[in-house]
Parts: structure tokens; sequence; C-alpha cells
């Protein structure tokens, strides 16, 4: 039976403390300025994207500094990101206070709070009234709640997910203590030969992979197999296949959807230079071709491109 990476749950305590003080400085600091920017800049748009982009990087803060404290555990990094988040969300209310009546003139005595009666009238006051306008229309009450409980959504989820992401599907060597980088596109196979594929490795056969015809080319269809080799020790590899499917979307940009075959099954270090061995193969095998082609056009065009019979250019004139 294959043999599949699985990460060891380990979260050093020293890392534990690294991870709840990034993921809270990285909340706090970017509540400052995700508040200024929503108030300062009126774009419904506009402040959409902000409210995405700040929610992933309150996440991206927790899962950088899980992965540098060698925090092996998806778990612990959802749990810290999720928390983040929320923090994050607090903190921007609480700066949305200071922010929004420290604007508006002859209002006096804002001074920034994190006490939780205070934030929540502040809540209920602004929701009767109304925060902003869109098309001469103010929402209050459950339409402007409504819009709250998105924005909440976005910021804790996206700090829920990215350090998930980050986490999820890397490779870490407990002999060395680190993590694996990922080597992509060693090889390119078609999706009509996915079964094929995937009953070659289930029988742990890597070298019958020779037996697969490879494709190559810019289209984005295919099964692509990647490597994650431990360079210190060499003994911890492990193969995955990924299936790309690449899609108009609805703006006309090409979409590629990435999903997994075989995530992180462990070869051994002869299966992985087998692998290296015939992607180079592969790659010479594509080279020779397009060598070829190129030659191919170099003689159709030659009878236009005769220059034996030019005059010798003089360089200086
Ligand atoms: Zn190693």
């Amino acid at each position: 039976m294959p043999e599949y990476h699985a990460l060891s749950g380990k979260v050093p305590f020293g890392s534990m403390v690294r991870v709840a003080i990034a993921g809270f400085a990285g909340a706090a600091l970017l509540a400052i300025g995700y508040t200024y920017a929503i108030v300062y800049i009126p774009l419904v748009y506009l402040n959409l994207l902000i409210c995405i982009g700040f929610g992933c990087l309150v996440g991206w803060f927790v899962g950088s500094s899980a992965r540098s404290g060698k925090v092996r555990n998806v778990t612990f990094v959802t749990v810290a990101g999720f928390i983040s988040g929320c923090a994050a969300l607090y903190c921007a209310w609480a700066m949305d206070i200071v922010a929004r009546l420290g604007r508006i003139e002859g209002v006096e005595g804002v001074h920034f709070t994190l006490d939780p009666r205070i934030i929540w009238n502040y809540i209920v006051f602004v929701n009767e009234r109304g925060f902003w306008s869109l098309r001469g229309h103010t929402p209050t009450g459950w339409e402007l709640g409504a819009f709250w409980i998105i924005e909440a959504l976005i910021i804790v989820g996206a700090a829920t997910l990215v350090p998930n992401g980050m986490l999820r599907g890397r490779a870490f060597c407990e002999a060395c203590e680190r993590w694996i980088d990922n080597e992509h596109d060693l090889l390119r196979y078609e999706h009509g030969a996915s079964d094929a594929v995937v009953a070659t490795l289930a029988a742990e056969n890597v070298a019958g992979l020779a037996n697969i015809p490879c494709v190559h080319g810019p289209s984005g269809d295919f099964l692509r197999v990647d490597l994650a080799c431990c360079p210190g020790c060499g003994e911890s590899n492990y193969l995955s296949v990924k299936s790309l499917t690449s899609k108009v979307n609805k703006e006309g940009k090409v979409e590629v959807k990435e999903e997994d075959v075989v995530l992180l099954q462990r070869i051994s270090a002869a299966q992985r230079d087998e692998v290296r061995e015939l992607s180079a193969r592969a790659a010479a095998a594509v080279e020779a071709e397009q060598n070829a082609a190129v030659q191919e056009d170099a003689d159709s065009e030659s009878p236009d491109t005769d220059t034996a019979n030019e005059e010798p250019r003089d360089p200086v004139s």
C-alpha cells in the first residue's frame, strides 16, 4: 500500500506564543490601516477589495509565523487564523469610533477604547442612523446589518482560510526539522491518462510512468506531476499529481482550476531519481521537436531570404 505524507501535528510551545503574538499584533496594526482606508475611501467596490485584502493579510501573518515556527498542525493554524480574524474585526470596530467620529467637526472627547459596551453602543447608534450612502440611499437597520455580516464573514473567513492553505499540502521532514519545497511540473499527462497514472502510482510502480505518453504545450488542461524532496537527508521524497482544468470566465480571462489527484505519496530516493530522469527525457524530446519545427520553418523560408547574393554592407557608412 502506498504511504502518504501527513503532518505530525506538532506545535512547538515557543511557536504557539509566536503565532498568538503575530496574530494579535497583525490584527491590531492592520485594523488601523483598514479602518482609515474604509472611512476615507468612500467607494463601495474598492472597500470590498480592501476588506478581502485585510482578512488575507491577517491570515498571512498567522500562516507565515506558523511556517517559520515549524508548526505542523493544520487545525492549530486554522483556529489561530479564526481567532485572529475575530480580533481583527473587533479592533476595526474599536478604531472605527476614533476614525469616523474624529472626522466630524465639533465632536470632542473621542478616544480609543476596547470596552465592548462602548463599542456595542456605537454599533447600535450608527445602525439607526446609517453609515454611508449609495446612489442617494442610506442603508440602516437590518439592511446595513447585512452588509456588516458580509464584511465580518469575509474578514474572518479569509483570516481562517489563508493560513490553512499555507500549510495544507506542504511536506515537512521530521528528521531534518524543515519544510520541503515543492518542485512543480516535472511531467505532464493528458486527462485521459488519469486512470493509468493513478493505477501505476497505487501499485507503487513509479518506473511504469515511462509507459504513459507525456504531453506538453501551452494548454492549461493536463495532469501535472510535482515532487517534494528534502534536500537535507534525501530520504523524505513525495510525489503529487494535480489535475489542471482551464476555462474562460465571464470577464474573458482564463482561469485554471487545480485539484489533487494524488497528494504527497511517499517514494524512495531511487524512484525520485526515476521521475527526474523521465522529466529530463520529456524536456529533451520537447526541445528536439521545437528545434525540428524551427528548422522546418527556416527551410520553407530560405528561397525568399537568400542573402548570399547581397552586397556585403560597409559597417562604417
Ligand atoms: Zn530531511
